[in-house]
């Protein structure tokens, strides 16, 4: 699909889309236009045959009967199928092709992990089953447990949070928790500029005041600024390590013994552990508390909001407040399941609550265990040093002709961070990804962090080839190349997409969020 021009390949080899006639029907060869299902549907078109209700059964209905008709569509099976089916050829997913969204940590899922998962003996269980019918599932959430605390050097674990931001919240509670039962009131949480947003968020929500602390020039938290702004009103700082300009953060102990010192806590936000695992466990760092994006680093499908699991590692000054069920070490370094039946007989009594009302993403679990499993110790130090070997290979092929920011900060970790300076005739990053759409690829992540002048995030993972990324590469050179001529062409990519440019902040600011019939500017 993204042939290089290496090889000689030029794109009007194969296509002549400029000059070709229009179709009747929209469609291009076997790329389908697809209307919304309220466009075909039809009403009294049903999928399935249901009997006629009985009018003593309609009467009993009584009031909760229908008044008027509903507007949805009616289709048959065949035809739902089909617009499903067509729609989804649209999709661009990793199965495709490389879907270079930094912080994201897009990875190829191995299909082991999938024949794991849809074992029935996890596939099917109930939440509400009996625990006794449910060992193997609870012994494999130990395991995870295990592994993740191995990996990590940490104390506890809470393997219940449906996401990052879920376990952010939670490695938050636990810290207010910890300082509410020392009789600490503290009101601010310090956040780096580059966070992610989700951090600030967190800490609001938790009903925290968000102050920034300033990167230096190198792109890492500024140590001097951190240290002066530490006192007895802050209960927490938030660090991403390595960071989200892609640079680990080089002084990490420094700012764990110093906001110890502090009587405040250090929370990790531990998106980016694939970049350090197997290589450095964060509680040699003095973490207190991180998340782990199961989704992210040990792969488990995800993107379009699909599901995701971050649990959050406590080191043994939060573990006392990790929320049920929790997973912690015994004095005899064995990993224990609590529940709120068995809290007492493990002396955790100061659980704060609950993150979620079962024992979390069952699915998730399977996945990344069979991921650390069958990678093992040196492969899982293997993917670290790949993601970063790649991410390096793409920012050291791209920093001639687009502008790298933290280029001279040394090496980067396992995301390229570039900007859009230099760019001609008004052109931006926008325009630089949209034309990315038409060379076949998932545009990279966009203006963030927001440290970065139209920042453009790149995340290769260890999964992509060196021919892959060299593709990839050509395709990026070539539109730097444009962008800085101003080419005003990109101004309106993509050009080859199912849909043309779309007016994103009209979509952001008025999103048409049901059907209205008869509506025709949609
Ligand atoms: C992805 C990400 C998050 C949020 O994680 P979710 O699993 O999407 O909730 C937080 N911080 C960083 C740096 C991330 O990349």
């Amino acid at each position: 699909m993204n042939s290089p021009n290496a090889s000689g390949w030029k794109p009007e080899m194969t296509r002549a889309e400029g000059s070709a006639p229009a179709t009747v029907t929209g469609n291009r060869a076997l790329m389908l236009e697809e209307p919304l299902l309220f466009e075909i549907g039809q009403a009294g078109v049903t999928g399935v045959d249901l009997p006629p209700v009985d009018a003593a059964a309609a009467c009993r209905l009584g009031a909760m009967k229908r008044a008027g008709i509903i507007d949805l569509p009616g289709l048959s099976e065949p035809e739902t199928v089909r617009h499903y089916t067509r729609l989804s050829r649209q999709n661009y997913g990793i199965d495709m092709g490389l879907f270079p969204l930094g912080s994201c940590t897009m990875k190829h899922n191995p299909r082991l992990n999938e024949k794991v998962a849809r074992m029935a003996g996890f596939a099917d269980l109930h939440p509400l089953q009996p625990q006794d019918t449910v060992r193997g599932a609870l012994e494999v959430i130990n395991q995870l447990a295990f592994w993740l605390l191995e990996l990590t050097g940490m104390h506890g674990v809470a393997m219940t949070p449906k996401a990052g931001a879920h376990g952010e919240l939670c490695g938050i509670l636990c810290i207010r928790a910890a300082l509410e039962a020392r009789g600490d009131a503290r009101e601010v949480v310090l956040v780096p500029e580059s966070a992610h947003g989700t951090n600030p968020a967190t800490a609001a929500f938790a009903g925290y005041r968000v102050e920034n602390i300033p990167a230096n020039s190198a792109g890492r938290v500024d140590l001097a600024a951190l240290k002066a702004r530490l006192g007895p009103d802050v209960a927490a700082v938030m660090i991403t390590n390595p960071n989200t300009c892609g640079l680990f953060e080089r002084d990490m102990m420094a700012i764990s013994d110093a906001v110890h010192a502090a009587g405040a806590f250090v929370y990790c936000d531990g998106a980016n552990f694939n970049a350090i695992v197997g290589k450095v466990r964060p509680g040699d760092l003095g973490v207190d508390a991180m998340h782990i994006n199961l989704h992210k680093t040990f792969s488990t499908p995800h993107g379009g909001g699909g599901p995701g699991s971050g649990p959050v590692v406590l080191s043994e000054a939060l573990s006392p407040f990790g929320p049920l069920p929790f997973t912690a070490r015994d004095r005899d370094g064995v990993v224990h399941l609590v529940e709120e039946e068995s809290a007492d007989e493990f002396g955790h009594t100061q659980a704060f609550g609950r993150m979620a009302a079962f024992h979390g993403q069952m699915g998730m679990f399977t996945r990344a265990l069979a991921y650390i499993l069958s990678h093992g110790a040196d492969g899982l130090k293997q993917v670290a040093e790949d993601a970063v070997l790649n991410a390096n290979y793409v920012l050291r092929s791209l920093e001639d002709v687009l502008d790298a920011p933290f280029a001279a900060s040394g090496p980067c970790m396992h995301e390229a961070l570039l900007g859009d300076a230099g760019f001609g005739g008004g052109l931006s990053t926008l325009d630089l990804a949209k034309s990315l759409i038409d060379e076949g690829y998932h545009p990279m992540t966009m203006y963030f962090p927001l440290v970065v002048h139209g920042a453009m995030l790149i995340e290769p993972t260890e999964t992509e080839s060196k021919a892959g990324l060299d593709q990839f590469i050509v395709a990026m050179r070539g539109l730097a190349a444009r962008a800085k001529a101003g080419d005003e062409s990109m101004k309106h990519a993509p050009y080859h997409a199912p849909r043309r440019r779309l007016d994103e902040t009209l979509a952001a600011r008025k999103p048409v969020l049901c059907w209205e019939p008869g509506r025709s500017d949609l």
